[in-house]
């Protein structure tokens, strides 16, 4: 069987990894400035290869945003000759104008290795039949897994995004152990497998799912796994910092290591852009140190999440992040308050009368903001039970106030009635915006 547990560089004791980071580091300012963005933010702050004598220096250089990616879209970031690059990936574009990543075959390597250590990690072997729901094309979930679970020596299948019959089938069919699928997407495909009479627990080999690529709460990972009968382990990645695998939970399922062989994490004040004290959450800003097409020095995600401090008990020294807990754009202020999606889901998902699929409305109902919350019910309850919808929209309301502060108003619908995407889940609708 073949092996993918890095142990050397996995558990690396914390003084040797600073100073393989260090090194990494100092190589990669030297490579990006050959990128004409980076040449000119280098010379605009007098800063080359030669500032970098600790971590610490890291400090001295600017930061980079999707913004500088945009700007200088599409070949403006590349530190290498075009002809050296072997493959262009570009993000989903969610939140504005797609940007593009460049990689030489070097970085095609290294991040196939990085999905693969992530499998591995949570008990992935080439003895694992391996299929991959992501949309592949420009979208890195689906090329990024197929190249890591090859390297793994997984029988993988690059089934792509959506027919869930189909996928269903390859799954009976093939003996599919593990998948890579959306949250939202798994809980739309535990709906198709009861519609289809298959009980997944005894009728399939499935073991192991890893989910990600979007937001989801611990509850929405509880009930994946006890529907499916499945373990399901979170999976971090955005296309600036290759895709998948960029952070993975082990085993342990509290927290997300990320590979610090790779990357140098920071977390940040997002006002003040000071380091967050350790357990807070802030925005991640991470430095690329083993990319050569397209090094990026701290790329502000617009993530949020803190470091779990802890050390691991799977002896893995690379930091863990603690489960993402959106993107500051996808904050809503409502009646001054901030409030998070995934607060929200976290609530609803506790309740067993309900489903999985939820929609929130805002909109301005005379001068003030209101916050609709739709949720589907779950199979087993009455649509005519009116005393007892009653009794759950008002408990589901108080609790709601409890998390978010606002007393949103409740719907509770049919299952199957609200929109299903099959790509990212989208969840929210701000009215207010196109006022
Ligand atoms: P886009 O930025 O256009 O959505 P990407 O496919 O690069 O395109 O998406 C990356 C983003 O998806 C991340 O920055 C993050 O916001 C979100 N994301 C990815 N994985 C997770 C995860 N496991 N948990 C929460 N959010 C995630
Ligand atoms: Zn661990």
């Amino acid at each position: 069987m073949k092996e993918y547990w890095q142990k050397d560089l996995e558990t690396m004791h914390r003084s040797d990894l600073e100073k393989l980071q260090t090194e990494r580091l100092k190589k990669t300012i030297e490579q990006a400035s050959n990128a004409p963005f980076y040449k000119k933010v280098f010379a605009e702050n007098n800063l080359s290869a030669d500032s970098i004598t600790s971590l610490a220096d890291l400090q001295r250089f600017p930061f980079t945003t999707k913004n500088d990616l945009r700007e200088y879209y599409p070949f403006g970031l590349s530190a290498v000759p075009l002809k050296e690059v072997v493959r262009l990936h570009s993000s989903s574009g969610t939140t504005g104008n797609p940007t593009v990543v460049l990689h030489t075959q070097r970085d095609l390597d290294e991040w196939a290795n990085q999905v693969a250590r992530c499998m591995y990690m949570v008990g992935l072997r080439d003895t694992d039949v391996f299929q991959n729901t992501s949309g592949y094309g420009m979208f890195t979930g689906g090329l990024g897994f197929q190249y890591g679970a090859e390297r793994l020596g997984a029988m993988t299948v690059p089934a792509a995004a959506g027919n869930s019959r189909r996928q269903i089938k390859f799954i009976m069919d093939f003996g599919t152990t593990a998948l890579h699928i959306l949250p939202s997407y798994a809980t739309r495909l535990a709906e198709v497998f009861q519609e289809l009479g298959i009980d997944v627990k005894k009728d399939t080999q499935l073991t192991t799912f890893c989910i990600g690529a979007e937001p989801h709460s611990e509850e929405q990972r509880k009930r994946i796994e006890q529907l499916l009968g499945v373990k399901a382990y979170n999976c971090f990645g955005m296309s600036e910092m290759n895709g998948p695998g960029v952070a993975f939970e082990c085993k342990e399922q509290n927290g997300l290591h990320i590979w610090e062989d790779y990357v140098i994490v920071e977390i940040l004040d997002p006002d003040t852009l000071q380091p967050m004290p350790d357990g807070e959450v802030g925005e991640l800003v991470l430095t690329t140190i083993n990319r050569e097409a397209m090094p990026l020095i701290r790329y502000r995600t617009r993530d949020l999440t803190c470091f779990i401090t802890e050390p691991c008990p799977c002896g893995r020294t690379h930091r863990k992040i603690a489960r993402l807990k959106g993107r500051s754009d996808d904050m809503m202020i409502v009646k001054g308050v901030n409030i998070f999606p995934i607060q929200i889901e976290k609530i609803l998902m506790n309740f067993k009368d309900l489903g999985m699929n939820y929609f929130i409305t805002i909109d301005t109902i005379g001068n003030n903001d209101e916050m609709t919350v739709e949720v589907e019910l779950s199979e087993d309850i009455q649509i005519d039970d009116y005393a007892r919808l009653q009794s759950l929209s008002r408990e589901i309301t108080r609790q709601l106030k409890d998390e978010i502060l606002l007393t949103p108003n409740v719907k509770l619908v049919e299952k199957g009635t609200l929109p299903q995407s099959e790509g990212k889940a989208v969840r929210v609708k701000d009215l207010r915006k196109l006022i």
